[in-house]
């Protein structure tokens, strides 16, 4: 249960002053349902209302608070505004209103009666005024006046007034709170207890205090990532408590099966598959994710997992999430695994009747040891005997309860999860943290390097001509088609038209694939174009991860500026598979921004994704670089991960060592961390725990 002094917090916004339902639904749109989130929606920028010169020492976009006296009311008629003339010893003022009822300005500003008012002069036909002042003050009321007020992001419907009242209203109700920062920490970093930090990053006075480095700010970003942390800590030292099985292979299968590759694995393959391995050893149950480029060789290192499963009397399952990845994941595993005389089974939507119930049975009786599939790997329909390792590749494609319901099918069943996207360490410490990580950073030897160029969009004609010439000489093409504005539907008739326009370069010959055919047509295009009957494939970013057509070498990729930096590397690493030479180029829209300009060298400069990610997200934060969607990350409010790298570092740390101290949280900090759980609505983390 909530901790009941957070009960003020967790309130809906209704029980905020002159918060109805009506305004409810607009801040739950701005920042959330309940007051704590109004805490959580920070200031952007500061309104600093304290200069006040003389009438006729106004500036244009200055903001301003002077003392006038009211002169004189001229309603507006049809477009006219209606105008209010104001005056200091030294000059006029218009205050000018549209659409504001004259009864209500006429209380506001009685003709002779003194007012401050405060906002943005302009000038027009050469005379100063303010439209819409933000305040109009009696001299009785000057208490009200900030001389530096905090800015808030708004949403259309919500005036900065109103949401300023609502944050200080939200704040009036936040209590102190128990210390659950490390005391040295706390100290070292010069960061403000719980309560006055918030109060402090709601009342800037300054810029220097929206920066995030900023004490108060710092620990509030600090505050989420240690929930976060801790939360994962949780739950990875219960799963280290669950019964698992210690898996130890023979080498019989494994050692013939190396001996068959045909090549060496390199270092970081060895690396992966001894950490596996030792995991696999544990009497519990292994979470790994193994994480590499696309063309890294996780595949191998998979199948070697899988056999030792197999050596020790298991079977194994590989989930893919298309059918064309299951199927050339079979026939490369049926090639190495030919050498130790395993069987490789496969399952998908396309295996019917007789073959597929003929599956099932040598998948229940265990005749056959491994097996390759998609989704159809879940149907309950699917037994094994004995499932004691579960492998999903491109594991974001899959739901939580997938993956699940893989390894339900087994008796504690290890799991290892494979993903191509690279993702950098801080981000990985928050989205994925209580998984165990095995990175190939090295590629197989022989690749030879992409040659990448940025091309400006102008000169198209040229790209087209040239991508002609390479088609001449027996090239395959990959020609990617650019995002627009996330549409699906704009996405699709760009490549449309694409396709139309370039298919007189090869006719007969040029490929579509798009995001709205079904699976089974973008298959057959795939599978055509890695058959020799299409040479050049137009495609939006749906063409699958991984898919491999090694003879492919040109890759031409439309408007790269608008793709993450990611993507960009990931699509790029469907060509230089082979031994040919191949070239990238990426066309840009001029022109570009620094940033833009930025990202695309990288690509220019490196292949490595880990390094690439690295810079991404230093260069554009954190919700960018994996498309948030797909990552499954936690959104972080406070926190910035590119900001804040090193206080996620920190809080990694922190939260490990408090659950060694500490498992149950029953400390005085261990309380205070309890609810620092639930500020951060962490309660799943907290059933983990004992009660008390
Ligand atoms: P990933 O699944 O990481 O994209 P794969 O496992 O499909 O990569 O490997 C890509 C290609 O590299 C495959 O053709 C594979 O046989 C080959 N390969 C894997 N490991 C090595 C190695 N150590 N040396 C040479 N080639 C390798
Ligand atoms: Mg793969």
């Amino acid at each position: 249960m909530r901790p009941a002094i957070l009960d003020p917090l967790f309130a809906s916004v209704t029980v905020l002053p002159g918060i109805g339902s009506q305004l409810a639904k607009l801040f739950e749109r701005l920042a959330g349902p309940l007051v704590v989130d109004l805490l959580w929606h920070l200031p952007s920028g500061i309104v600093d209302r304290r200069s006040s010169p003389p009438i006729k020492e106004l500036q244009p976009d200055q903001i301003v608070t002077i003392a006038v006296r009211v002169e004189a009311h001229q309603p507006g008629r049809g477009p006219r505004p209606y105008r209010v003339i104001c005056a200091d010893a030294t000059g006029r003022l218009t205050l000018t209103y549209f659409n504001v009822k004259g009864d209500y300005l006429a209380r506001l500003l009685p003709v002779g009666a003194e007012r401050v008012v405060s906002g943005r002069v302009e000038f027009y036909n050469g005379a100063p005024q303010i439209a819409h002042p933000d305040l109009v003050l009696r001299p009785d009321e000057l208490d009200r006046l900030k001389p530096i007020e905090p800015v808030y992001p708004l949403t259309a419907g919500l005036v900065p007034r109103l949401v300023q009242r609502a944050v200080a209203t939200a704040l009036d109700r936040a209590p102190d709170l128990p210390e659950w920062i490390d005391p040295h920490l706390g100290e070292r970093r010069i960061w403000p207890a719980w309560a006055e930090a918030v109060r402090r990053v709601h009342s800037p006075t300054s810029e220097a205090d929206l920066s995030p480095t900023e004490p108060a700010r710092e620990r509030l970003a600090y505050d989420e990532v240690f929930a976060s942390q801790l939360a994962v800590a949780l739950v990875r030292a219960l799963r280290r408590r669950e019964q698992g099985r210690a898996i130890v292979g023979s080498g019989a299968l494994t050692g013939r099966v190396e001996k068959g590759l045909g090549f060496a694995l390199t270092g970081a393959q060895r690396m992966a598959i001894a950490e596996i391995a030792a995991d696999m050893a544990q009497p519990r149950r292994m979470m790994r994710l193994l994480q590499g480029d696309v063309g890294s060789g996780k595949t191998v290192v998979a199948l070697l997992a899988m056999l030792a499963a197999v050596e020790n009397g298991g079977q194994a399952a590989l989930m893919a999430p298309t059918e064309i990845l299951a199927r050339q994941h079979h026939a490369t595993l049926q090639r190495h695994a030919a050498a130790a005389h395993v069987e490789i089974g496969l399952l998908t939507g396309r295996e019917k009747g007789r073959a597929r119930a003929s599956m099932l049975a040598s998948l229940a009786s265990g005749l056959t040891p491994v097996v390759v599939g998609t989704h159809a790997l879940l149907q309950p329909d699917v037994e094994f005997r004995d499932l004691a390792l579960v492998v999903i590749d491109e594991q974001h494609r899959f739901g939580v309860e997938q993956r699940l319901a893989l390894s339900a099918k087994g008796r504690d069943a290890d799991t290892l999860l494979m993903s191509a996207t690279p993702i950098p360490r801080t981000l990985m410490m928050t989205a994925y943290g209580d998984l165990d990580v095995s990175r190939l950073t090295e590629k197989p030897p022989g690749r030879r390097p992409v040659d990448t160029r940025t091309v400006a969009l102008e000169r198209l004609d040229d790209v087209v001509a040239a991508v002609g010439r390479a088609l001449g000489q027996k090239a395959k093409v990959y020609w990617i088609c650019p995002m627009v504005e996330e549409s699906e539907s704009a996405d699709l008739a760009a490549a449309e038209e694409r396709h139309r326009a370039l298919a007189p370069l090869a006719p007969g010959r040029v490929g579509l694939v798009h995001g709205r055919m079904r699976a089974h047509d973008k298959d057959n295009a795939m599978a055509g174009f890695a058959g020799g009957e299409i040479d050049l494939l137009v495609a939006t970013t749906v063409i699958e991860v991984g898919v491999d057509v090694p003879d492919a070498t040109v890759m031409v990729i439309e408007h790269a500026e608008r793709f993450g930096l990611a993507q960009l590397h990931q699509l790029r690493g469907r060509i230089g598979r082979g031994d040919k030479r191949s070239t990238c180029l990426l066309l840009y829209q001029s022109p570009l921004g620094a940033v833009a300009k930025r990202r695309l060298e990288i690509l220019r400069e490196t292949e490595d994704g880990f390094r690439i990610a690295e810079e991404d997200l230093r260069l554009r934060g954190a919700g960018e670089v994996l498309g948030t969607r797909q990552s499954g990350l936690p959104s972080l409010r406070l926190a910035d991960l590119a900001a804040h790298e090193e206080l996620i570092a920190i809080a990694h740390d922190d939260a490990r060592l408090v659950l060694e101290r500490d498992p149950q949280l029953e400390s005085e900090r261990g309380h205070a961390l309890r609810v620092l759980l639930y500020l951060f609505r962490r309660d799943e983390a907290v059933q983990y725990l004992r009660a008390g």
